[in-house]
C-alpha cells in the first residue's frame, strides 16, 4: 500500500484553523478511534532542539501540538510529551517554548527520553543494534512532530531526522562521532532509527520554518505548511520536492532511494489536501555548506577535505561564553583559550556542525572552504549562496 500524505495551506498558528486543517488530515490519513483507542498511551514528540521561544522557529510551534492533542484527547488516548533535547533539560525547553499553558489544558504528562536501552533495530539492514531510550517501550503509538527547517549537515530536517531525537543524551554525540563528515552513513543511521521507532503519525509544523543556515541559526521563512504523513520518509520526500530540493541534495531520501525504501519517491505517495502546485515554496534558501564527500571517492575525499568542506568558526565578538558549543562537540574540538575565549580547533573537527546548531548566540559561522571560495571566485559567485 503506497504512504500517503497530506498536504494544507495554515497561513497562521491560530487555533480554530489549525485544529479544522489537523482532524481534515486525521481523516483524510484514515487515522480513526480505531487505531488511537481510549487509554492508549501516545507519545507526542517535537523537535525540541534547544530552550527557544517558538517565534525563533527552532522547536515545533505548541500551537501545532495543541491542535493535535485536542485530536487525540477526542479519541480518549492518554497524551505524554517527550524528546531527548540536545542539551537543556525537557522542563526547561518546555518553560521557553511555549508548551506549559496546552499541558495544563491537555492533562498532558512529561517522559523525558533518558534511560538508555540497547536494542536489536527493527530491518538490521546496516546497524543490527541501536541506542534508544527505553522509555519507547511503555508507549502504543509515537506521534512525531518536526519542524521545517534546514539542517547544515544533513540539508533538511524534517520527519525522519526528528526521530533522532528518540537517541538519548550521551549517545547522540557518540553517533555523531562515529559518523564524522560521512553524511550518507549519518543518513543510514537516521532511517535505520526511523524504521525502528516507526511513528505511525507524523505532522510537520511548516507554517514558520527555517531557511538558510539551519537548524538552529537561519532564517524564519514563512512556507504556510502544515503536512500528515502516516510514513515520515514519504513526507519528506514530498516536502523536498515542494522545496525545489534535488533528491541528491537531500541525503536521507538519497540513500533511502538507492536503497529501495518503498516510500522514498514523492511521486509514490498518495497525495490528499491541497494541490501540489498551491503548496510549492519557491526561492528556499539551503544551507551555505559544502561537503563533496559524498560524491567523492573515498581516497580523494579525505585528502581534499579540509579545503573544500564548510567549517564552523566562532564570533568572538558574538560569543557569550556559555559553553554550549564545548559541552556538545563529540570530538572536543572546542577550547577555552585561557578560561575566556572559545575557539574551534579545526584538525579535531568533523563537521557535525552540533555546535552551530546549539548556540544561544548565532555566534558559531559557518565558513566555506578555502577551495570552494576560490572556486567560486573564480566563477564570479558568491560563496554564500
Ligand atoms: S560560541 Fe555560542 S555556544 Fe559557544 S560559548 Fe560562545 S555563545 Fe556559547
Ligand atoms: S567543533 Fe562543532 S562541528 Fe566541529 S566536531 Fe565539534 S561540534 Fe562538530
Amino acid at each position: 500500500m503506497a504512504a500517503r500524505c497530506f498536504l494544507k495551506k495554515v497561513e497562521d498558528y491560530h487555533h480554530d484553523r489549525l485544529r479544522a486543517a489537523v482532524g481534515e488530515g486525521l481523516a483524510a490519513l484514515q487515522v480513526t478511534a480505531a487505531l488511537f483507542r481510549p487509554g492508549q498511551r501516545i507519545l507526542l514528540k517535537p523537535n525540541f532542539l534547544s530552550a527557544c521561544h517558538p517565534e525563533r522557529g527552532v522547536t515545533t510551534h505548541p500551537a501545532v501540538v495543541a491542535a493535535v492533542a485536542e485530536c487525540l484527547a477526542d479519541f480518549g488516548c492518554e497524551l505524554y510529551l517527550g524528546d531527548s533535547p540536545a542539551l537543556d533539560s525537557l522542563e526547561k525547553v518546555i518553560r521557553k517554548a511555549g508548551y506549559q499553558e496546552l499541558i495544563r489544558r491537555y492533562g498532558i504528562r512529561l517522559a523525558p527520553l533518558q534511560r538508555e536501552h540497547l536494542r536489536p533495530s527493527r530491518s538490521r539492514r546496516w546497524f543490527p543494534r541501536l541506542h534508544l531510550a527505553r522509555e519507547l517501550d511503555s508507549f502504543d503509538h509515537v506521534v512525531n512532530l518536526p519542524k521545517l527547517k534546514t539542517h547544515s549537515m544533513m540539508t533538511l530536517t524534517l520527519g525522519v531526522k526528528n526521530v533522532f531525537g528518540c537517541v538519548p543524551g550521551k549517545h547522540k554525540a557518540a553517533y555523531h562521532l562515529s559518523a564524522g563528515e560521512n553524511r550518507l552513513y549519518f543518513a543510514r543511521l537516521l532511517l535505520e532509527i526511523w524504521e525502528t521507532v516507526r511513528p505511525g503519525l507524523t505532522i510537520l509544523d511548516g507554517i514558520v520554518g527555517m531557511q538558510g543556515n539551519g537548524p538552529g541559526q537561519g532564517q524564519l521563512r514563512s512556507t504556510g505548511l502544515l503536512a500528515m504523513a502516516d510514513d515520515a520518509l514519504a513526507l519528506d520526500a514530498v516536502i523536498g520536492h515542494l522545496l525545489g530540493v534535488p533528491a541528491d541534495q537531500h541525503p536521507v531520501v538519497a540513500e533511502a532511494i538507492r536503497h529501495d525504501f518503498a516510500s522514498a519517491r514523492w511521486a509514490e505517495t498518495e497525495l490528499s489536501g491541497d494541490a501540489v502546485a498551491d503548496c510549492r515554496v519557491s526561492g528556499f534558501q539551503l544551507p551555505a555548506v559544502t561537503d563533496l564527500r559524498w560524491r567523492l571517492p573515498d581516497f580523494l575525499a579525505r585528502r581534499i577535505r579540509n579545503w573544500f568542506t564548510t567549517r564552523p568558526v566562532i564570533d568572538p565578538e558574538r560569543c557569550v561564553h556559555c559553553g554550549a558549543c564545548a559541552a556538545i562537540c563529540p570530538t572536543r574540538a572546542v577550547r577555552n583559550r585561557d578560561g575566556q575565549e572559545f575557539e574551534i580547533v579545526k584538525e579535531l573537527c568533523i563537521r557535525c556542525y552540533c555546535c552551530h546548531e546549539v548556540c544561544p548566540a548565532r555566534a558559531v559561522d559557518l565558513r566555506p572552504g578555502q577551495g570552494t571560495r576560490l572556486l567560486y571566485h573564480f566563477s564570479g559567485s558568491d560563496s554564500r549562496e
